[in-house]
């Protein structure tokens, strides 16, 4: 039978089959995939092969898993050399940001962009909490507006608050499986808990019996929506690392720079102050915007991994 796979909490996964029936699943024996060093071989948003082990118990083993389409990934404290998937298949990163209580950083949103471009998955952008923003962030939101979406990274605005601006975004998770993230404080929760209410009442049970509040754990997980889409929570990811990026790499994940890069003259131009570049030629007639040249600098500066 085929499954997706919905929560990892390490040797168990929640599996949900195409009916909606759900699993308690593992893997018996050794279980390779090839290509990457993964210390986890199944991750949330795989889609497996189970074999029903006792139907009364919904318990059933994982006998395969379909190549996935994409996946984000971080590296192992342990061993710089092994990956620990956090989810794959993912149609789209949500990156939620604030413009007030607290402000999200241009650097910030950047470093997101580019890690969901290294991973290749498309990102969108939603700025939280507009019900208190005033004339000053209204400005700065128009302003990026312009940058990311000339860029081709779709901004929204939305205030959960008052309940403004989320149609629009609703309709963008249609049919497609969508990775939320964003800093601590955003209102990440609040949007799922709004999205789900179902799920906002089992919080409130569970916070209720243990005192805690809601995510504390670490793993990410799937969730389907009321209507037609699945997202993915990631608590405790707060941010995407830059994993795997080698500095020769970094400019392909900005995206407005991949039509100047084949025209340096240098193949290797890492496009700091080398002769004949055309990604600074182009900062220079503002066909890249100078905030995200500056992005790229910092970008590249924090990158030690050097590969000349
Ligand atoms: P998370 O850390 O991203 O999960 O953030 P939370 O969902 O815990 O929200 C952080 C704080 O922001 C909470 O006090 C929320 O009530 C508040 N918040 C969430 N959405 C909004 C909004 O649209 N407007 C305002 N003013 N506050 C919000
Ligand atoms: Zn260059």
């Amino acid at each position: 039978m085929q499954a997706r796979i919905y929560k990892s909490t390490g040797n168990w996964y929640i599996a949900k089959t195409d009916s909606g029936e759900t699993f308690n699943a593992r893997i018996k024996g050794i279980f390779k995939i090839d290509g990457i060093t993964s210390t986890n071989p199944v991750a949330v948003g795989d889609i497996v092969k189970i074999e029903v082990e006792n139907e009364a118990e919904h318990s059933a083993i994982i006998t395969g898993i379909e190549e996935r389409n994409n996946y984000i990934a971080r590296t192992s404290p342990r061993n710089k050399n092994q990956h620990h998937i956090i989810a794959s298949n993912i149609h789209q990163c949500l990156l939620l940001a604030t413009l007030k209580e607290p402000k999200t950083s241009q650097g910030f949103i950047d470093r997101c962009l580019v890690s969901a471009e290294s991973f290749h998955i498309p990102s969108i952008i939603v700025f939280n909490k507009a019900d208190v923003y005033g004339q000053k962030e209204w400005a700065v939101f128009e302003n990026l507006k312009i940058i990311y979406e000339s860029i081709g990274y779709p901004v929204y605005s939305m205030s959960i608050k008052n309940n403004e601006g989320i149609d629009e975004i609703k309709n963008l998770f249609n049919n497609k499986i969508t990775l939320f993230y964003g800093h601590s404080g955003v209102g990440k929760s609040t949007f799922i808990n709004f999205l789900i209410p179902q799920l906002a009442l089992q919080t409130k049970k569970v916070s209720g019996w243990s005192g805690k509040g809601m995510h504390t754990t670490t793993f990410a997980e799937m969730h389907d929506l009321p209507f037609n889409g699945k997202i993915i929570d990631t608590p405790g990811l707060r941010e995407f690392a830059i994993t795997n990026v080698d500095r020769s790499e970094l400019s392909h994940y900005f995206i407005e720079m991949k039509p100047f890069l084949q025209k340096c003259r240098f193949n290797n131009c890492l496009h700091l102050e080398e002769p004949g570049c055309e990604v600074k030629k182009a900062v220079e007639e503002k066909k890249i915007f100078l905030e995200r040249y500056i992005s790229y600098l910092n970008i590249l500066d924090s990158i030690t991994k050097n590969y000349y």
